[in-house]
């Protein structure tokens, strides 16, 4: 097949910006896998906040109509000219650039799609690969969870907290997490962390600061943005590390360096794929998520699943909170 001949496939796409209703099922011509790409047939697809972003505008798409999407697994289909390394038949998973996972089939290219390993379950490693690698970088890289050290994580009960959670435990912390529910605190302590706060009814600050003795904590990990991003700055410790690196409850308002100076604070703002840039990088990140899981030490939750056509229900769902653990997609 040449790269010209058609490959009709049905997939979500966003023509404008705005809720969840703009998520269309439509037919589209994905073609043929060009030199350096592979097609891939998804079994299985991880829905991500992040997905919300762009279908908002809160993050910017190069081009319209767009396939939102960083994270599936699938078999390989077809390979492009003179590939080698990959062969139809594998079963590949991918997290990350480019968008364009809610589809039956991508075209991605080659050296962004590592092997799942016959231990790890595809729909388990497609709902984890990119929370998984992003747990990865935040306690190990950005900045390193030790034995001894006090840690808060916001919204715990999500796909990327519990899995922060869990990881966080057996590296020694003692972790705090926040969510919004009861239901919500019950996961959460079942994944390591030793204190749960109800955000939603407690005050999060004071409550940080009487279960430290007023000695704060190390590092916070805050997904949630503008609803706890100076609650969190509140709750650290002298010299201790902000890391921002999500905003589900809106983008945090701007901050002064001088908030930062009483306590000589670290901040940081991460986003994964300045974490995975190079091939090497994306391997080893990978492989310690999937060995987690193989070893148990990571259990993932996929506690919601929905067919990929109404991704827009599941989109619905994430953004209101109804959801706890990860969400997959079902083509
Ligand atoms: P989650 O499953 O964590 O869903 C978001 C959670 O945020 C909700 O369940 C909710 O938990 C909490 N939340 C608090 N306030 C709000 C609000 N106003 N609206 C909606 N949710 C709210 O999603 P993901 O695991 O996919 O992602 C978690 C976060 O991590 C996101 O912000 C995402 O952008 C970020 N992220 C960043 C990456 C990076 O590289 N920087 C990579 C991957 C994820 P509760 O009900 O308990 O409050």
């Amino acid at each position: 097949a040449s790269s010209s001949s058609p490959k009709m496939v049905k997939a979500i796409r966003v023509h404008e910006l705005g809720g969840p209703e703009v998520l269309k099922w439509e037919d589209v011509d994905i073609g043929e896998p060009n030199e350096g790409q592979i097609r891939v047939r998804n079994k299985a697809i991880g829905l991500n906040f992040i997905d919300v972003y762009f279908r908002k505008g809160v993050y910017k798409a190069s081009s319209f109509p767009f396939t939102p999407g960083m994270e599936a697994v699938g078999v390989v289909t077809a390979v492009g000219p003179g590939l080698t390394g990959r062969q139809v038949g594998d079963l590949v998973a991918y997290a990350g650039q480019p968008m364009g996972s809610y589809a039956e089939e991508q075209i991605l290219p080659a050296n962004k799609v590592v092997p799942v390993p016959s231990s790890v379950d595809p729909v388990v490693a497609a709902s984890v690969l990119l929370k998984g690698m992003t747990a990865q970088f935040l306690l190990r890289r950005c900045f390193k969870v030790e034995p001894g050290h006090t840690i808060l994580v916001h919204a715990a009960a999500g796909g990327v907290g519990s899995l922060l959670c869990q990881w966080a435990n057996v590296l020694g912390a003692t972790v705090i997490g926040t969510v919004s529910t009861k239901e919500k605190a019950a996961q959460a302590k079942e994944d390591g962390c030793h204190h749960v706060i109800l955000y939603t009814e407690e005050d999060f600050v004071a409550r940080v600061n009487e279960l430290t003795s007023g000695n704060g904590v190390e590092v916070v990990y805050d997904s949630v943005g503008k609803d706890t991003f100076q609650g969190s700055l509140e709750c650290l410790k002298l010299r201790g590390y902000m890391v921002s690196f999500g905003q589900s409850s809106g983008t945090p308002d701007p901050v002064p360096l001088s908030a930062l100076a009483p306590k000589s604070l670290f901040l940081t703002r991460p986003t994964l794929m300045q974490y995975v840039v190079t091939r090497d990088e994306l391997l080893e990140a990978a492989g310690e998520v999937f060995a987690n899981i193989a070893s148990g030490v990571l259990k993932v939750r996929v506690n919601h699943t929905y067919p990929l056509s109404e991704a827009a229900q599941a989109h619905a769902d994430i953004e209101s909170r109804k959801t706890s653990g990860s969400v997959v997609l079902v083509p």
